[in-house]
């Protein structure tokens, strides 16, 4: 593929009309071309054949925080080529998965005993479902094949993890009877967590709000119980639902009434795991241990598609003396060992790092994103660990924002009505300041 300016400009032709892009009509805006990524920047060239240096304020889609071309993730996945990039799972298995599975029931919240290793988020929520029918089942109680969820959540694109998504946003009624229904109680009210002077912070919420949820949660869980196999919920922050965060009681709420009614408590922290939100994971906000445990996006440092799905020694057991005695999944690029190797080598710099960045990016983007309060349209601005929203009042004009965005010297990709950052926690603070800067131009565009 040349790699010129001319060249990335045909690539955009070919691309155009042949390949769906992800939400995208395939005579839709033309996407920009990438050159090279290295570091936290992508070259990119527009289809006028302009070309852009930028920062990637998305970390692609939540998932590469150590950025591109990272030499550590760059010589696990070289070592692991040369010795094999995959083999099936199925009565093979290798050093890297198990030395994943050991660091991942390691770190994770709560007492977590084994792993399932998926192929992407989604497989990993239909398999954490799977995972709680069955447990049902082995309890004999195999009518509970619901799920109670949450509006507002995001929980990936195959069936059941879009029946588990806001049936709203989720496009729920263009698919009619083949998804299934789902209990859904209401959002938890939105808190923030507020940084005092000193850098400590606290979590503020309306209290009589969150008693009022409590309450209908309560009632809808009594009221489906003999129903419901599982409460599946993003803890803490709601990402593509909205970029909200709620209150760690919430999530205490939720462990309690999964433990009054005997429902597993699946916590899907592929988009908040691995210290985005200012904690390890987000469960750790509230100090809740799940019972399911669905992890994704950053496991492998951004580098390959890979999802797992923890599950407790209780679990375990009631499923191993089950009727199939196994979990009914099993994916052909099950544990693929580059993307465990480069998830290995993503987890040493993590644990090495995350909560100077993941700290330092938070108070950076508090600071800089003030700025944006004072543009008309702006209806809010809030921060929680390495990830940067601006809400504003009207649908953004994807377009218009991205291109200024670019014009400042960074990658940004809004929907409906966020302009956000979740930035590479390799970030130095010049680059918060630019990613946030580039924030407040775009929605002065969109607001123009
Ligand atoms: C992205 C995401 C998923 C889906 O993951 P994919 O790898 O895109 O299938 C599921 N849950 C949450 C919270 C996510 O952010």
């Amino acid at each position: 593929m040349p790699d010129t300016v001319a060249g990335a400009f045909g690539l955009i032709e070919r691309d155009h009309g042949l390949v769906w892009h992800p939400y995208a009509p395939l005579d839709g805006p033309r996407p920009y071309a990438v050159d090279s990524a290295e570091g936290i920047r992508l070259s990119l060239t527009a289809s006028s054949g302009e070309t852009f240096e930028a920062i990637d304020a998305m970390s692609s889609w939540w998932c590469a925080v150590h950025g591109y071309r990272h030499r550590s993730l760059d010589a696990a996945a070289h070592a692991q080529i040369d010795m094999f990039s995959h083999v099936m799972f199925g009565g093979l298995t290798h050093a890297p998965a198990v030395r994943l599975a050991e660091r991942l029931t390691a770190m994770a919240p709560g007492p977590m005993a084994h792993v399932f290793f998926a192929d992407s988020g989604s497989v990993s929520v239909e398999v954490a479902v799977k995972l709680s029918l069955q447990y049902q089942a082995a309890r004999r109680r195999p009518g509970r094949q619901r799920i109670l969820t949450v509006r507002g959540g995001y929980h990936g694109d195959t069936f059941v993890a879009m029946s588990v998504c806001d049936p709203v946003d989720g496009m729920h009624a263009s698919f009619g009877s083949i998804l299934p229904r789902q209990v859904f109680a209401p959002r938890p009210p939105q808190a923030r967590l507020v940084e005092q002077p000193g850098g400590a912070t606290t979590w503020e919420v309306d209290d009589h709000e969150l008693d009022v949820w409590a309450d209908v949660m309560r009632a809808s869980a009594a009221e489906h119980a003999d129903e419901v196999a599982a409460i599946v919920v993003e803890p803490i922050l709601q990402g593509a639902g909205g970029m909200r965060a709620y209150h760690p009681d919430c999530l205490r709420v939720l462990r309690e009434i999964a433990d009054e009614h005997d429902l597993l408590l699946v916590l899907d922290e592929i988009a908040t795991g691995f210290g985005r939100t200012g904690r390890l994971f987000a469960a750790d906000w509230a100090d809740v241990a799940p019972d399911v445990l669905c992890v994704g996006k950053a496991l492998t440092g951004g580098y390959l598609s890979l999802a797992a799905v923890l599950t407790t020694g209780e679990v375990g057991s009631l499923i191993t003396g089950s009727q199939h005695r196994s979990l009914l999944h099993g994916p052909t690029f099950m544990a693929n060992p580059l993307a465990c190797s480069v998830a290995n080598a993503s987890l040493d710099l993590v644990e090495a790092s995350w909560q100077a960045s993941v700290g330092s990016i938070s108070t950076l983007l508090r600071h800089h994103l003030q700025a944006a309060r004072t543009i008309d349209g702006v209806v809010d601005v809030r921060v929680l660990g390495a990830v940067g929203v601006v809400e504003l009042a009207e649908p953004v004009d994807v377009a218009v924002a991205t291109r200024t965005a670019l014009e400042h010297g960074v990658w940004i990709r809004p929907f409906r009505n966020l302009i956000y950052t979740m930035p590479p926690y390799v970030c130095e603070p010049d680059d918060v300041a630019a990613i946030a800067q580039a924030m407040v131009h775009a929605c002065a565009a969109c607001a123009a």
